[in-house]
């Protein structure tokens, strides 16, 4: 295979990972609706939802979107919240954080919106210094889940919550049929179309595969030391919404 995306070490991982973002950058969000069927819209508003920024003027509310990427939940975030609702979009991908920043400028949201470089195991931020940690279809690609789960619990305040959204492992007979017939064909037939290579887009489906089922990764954040793990599937375990409170 043109990347050998197969068994690969961790750090390798990254560096693929990588690959495929900066050369999506500009077309990641049409990859997306392509993908998902417009779907993951539907999704990252349930996931703004649950969090609910405040809406109150005054009321300051900090929020660390990780593995932002072009700033789409970020950019919901501060949309719904107050004006003192602030959000700081981290990824590990210059090239996605700059496509990001040209899109706040131009909608006017450069002084509520800040783009940092950096990643989701070694964030470059001090403790307890975040409302709300929010990851979307991100923490699949991080190679140490464990890592970035401390790491968010790390930079949260007392009482700051925690939401990750991710694909999950469907749960309704038939759907995961049909779902694994599209995912194996249909998302790296989309991906060749588009950056005129499909296999980065098979790695990330068997990323999909790989990642731990909805209870163990409730599990999981409870072992970074988070409180009142819950989560709630969307469109039958396609995607799913982990929420957690750091106490
Ligand atoms: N959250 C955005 C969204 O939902 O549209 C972007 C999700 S995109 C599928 C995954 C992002 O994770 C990419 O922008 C990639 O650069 C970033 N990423 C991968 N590994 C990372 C790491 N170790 N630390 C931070 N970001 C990472």
């Amino acid at each position: 295979t043109s990347f050998g995306f197969r068994n690969v070490a961790r750090e390798q991982k990254q560096t693929l990972v990588n690959d495929v973002f900066h050369q999506v950058a500009d077309r990641y969000d049409l990859m997306n609706d392509l993908m998902s069927g417009g779907m993951h819209r539907l999704w990252k508003d349930a996931m703004v939802a649950a969090l609910a920024p405040p809406r109150a003027q005054g009321r300051r509310f900090k929020v660390l979107d990780v593995a932002g990427g072009t700033g789409d939940i970020a950019t919901r975030i501060v949309n719904q919240g107050g004006a003192a609702t602030r959000a700081v979009v981290c990824d590990i991908n210059g090239s996605m954080l700059s496509v990001g920043r040209d899109r706040a400028e131009k909608a006017g949201l450069a002084d509520r919106l800040r783009f940092v470089e950096g990643n989701a195991e070694d964030l470059p931020f001090p403790d307890a210094s975040f409302d709300a940690y929010t990851i979307a279809f991100g923490i699949r690609n991080v190679p140490r889940i464990d890592q970035a789960l401390r790491e968010a619990r790390r930079v949260l305040k007392r009482g700051g919550r925690f939401l990750c959204l991710e694909f999950s492992q469907v749960d309704v007979a038939g759907l995961d049929r049909i779902y694994d017939q599209f995912s194996f064909n249909a998302i790296p037939a989309i991906g060749r179309v588009i950056t005129g290579d499909g296999e980065p887009y098979r790695y990330l489906v068997e990323s999909i595969r790989k990642f731990p089922h909805q209870e163990r990764f409730a599990e999981m954040i409870r072992e970074a030391g988070f409180s009142r793990v819950t989560y709630r599937n969307y469109s039958g375990g396609i995607a799913c919404l982990h929420s957690a409170w750091a106490i």
